[in-house]
């Protein structure tokens, strides 16, 4: 790996308390609270100073050109390209996390290189001269919005460019974050991990703050929006919790997609099975009982 400078803008601080008492992220629910230059819970925001800041911002670990499809994307600008961008980190502990070999690490464990966002635009349309397939950029991978002021800078510079922005996360954000990124976003999947309020607390994450951020989101007039379950066997694969979660999303947008993936062993559930195709497609059925746009997922 080449040497690699670190990068803190000034643009990315988040006015905090004094520097004599840890700051407090306000970034997402868990509010950490960081004495002199501490990591957060989800190792890519940093004390300094008495604020708080995306430590991972430009540190990026994995580059590539995705079909739209893969984010996945099933009703947006079918069958086009992004340039897709994830750094390290996530603020959500799921055991079962298929990306945690990026996202459950900090800085010192992963491979990175710098890409400020000038330089990740001019790639991308660079990558749309050569292909006209190539639409624009996704935040994607690990979970983006732990770099929030990231996203918003290359989202701004690319917008400017006529590409169009992609977000993927988990949506477990506070108001005040979805509010100063929505605007950028031209389309987003967010990641409904169960719709239990514990499954939630075990991995550390806030279900009605995902579900403010799924109605924020679908209200946004220039954002199209999806949402993908991931069905993990013992965790959230009941038909009565799949019709529960598919009443709720019908009455927040009753044309919304919703994506029924299979889970795949992975990170600490390494030793469970694969989700039962059969039981994906019956939890798909359940969700189309009040949702047009249903798709299955790793099958
Ligand atoms: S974004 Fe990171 S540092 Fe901020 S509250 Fe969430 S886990 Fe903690």
């Amino acid at each position: 790996m080449s040497e690699v400078i670190p990068f803190r803008p000034k643009h990315a601080r988040v006015p905090s308390a004094a520097p004599s008492e840890p700051a407090t992220c306000e970034t997402c629910p868990r509010h950490c609270a960081l004495p002199e230059d501490a990591l957060g819970a989800c190792r890519a925001r940093r004390e300094h100073e008495g604020v708080v800041m995306d430590d991972n911002y430009g540190r990026v670990t994995s580059l590539a050109i995705d079909p739209i499809e893969k984010k996945p994307l099933a009703r947006f600008h079918p069958g086009t390209r992004v340039l897709s961008i994830g750094s390290y980190g996530c603020n959500l502990r799921c055991p079962w996390c298929q990306n945690h070999s990026i996202a459950q690490v900090g800085e010192h464990d992963v491979a990175w290189r710098e890409v400020l966002p000038a330089e990740l635009v001019r790639l991308a349309c660079a990558e749309r001269a050569r292909d006209p397939r190539m639409i624009g950029i996704a935040f994607t991978y690990n979970e983006p919005l732990v770099g929030w002021e990231y996203v918003r800078d290359c989202a701004e510079l690319a917008m400017a460019e006529g590409l169009l922005n992609v977000l993927v996360s988990n949506g477990c954000f506070e108001e005040r974050v979805l509010r100063e990124i929505a605007p950028l976003i031209d389309a987003a999947n967010i990641d409904l991990k169960a719709f239990d309020e514990e499954t939630y607390r075990f991995i550390g994450g806030d279900l009605d703050q995902v579900k403010r951020t799924i109605a924020l989101l679908a209200a946004a007039p220039l954002c199209h929006l999806e949402v993908t379950c991931l069905i993990v066997p013992g965790v959230n694969d009941t038909p009565e919790e799949m019709k529960r979660l598919a009443r709720w999303l019908a009455a927040v947008d009753e044309d919304i997609t919703l994506h029924v993936t299979r889970f795949h062993p992975a990170w600490r559930f390494s030793d469970r099975n694969p989700t039962d195709r059969a039981l994906v497609r019956e939890l798909a059925e359940v969700a189309r009982e009040v949702l047009p746009h249903v798709y299955l997922g790793n099958m």
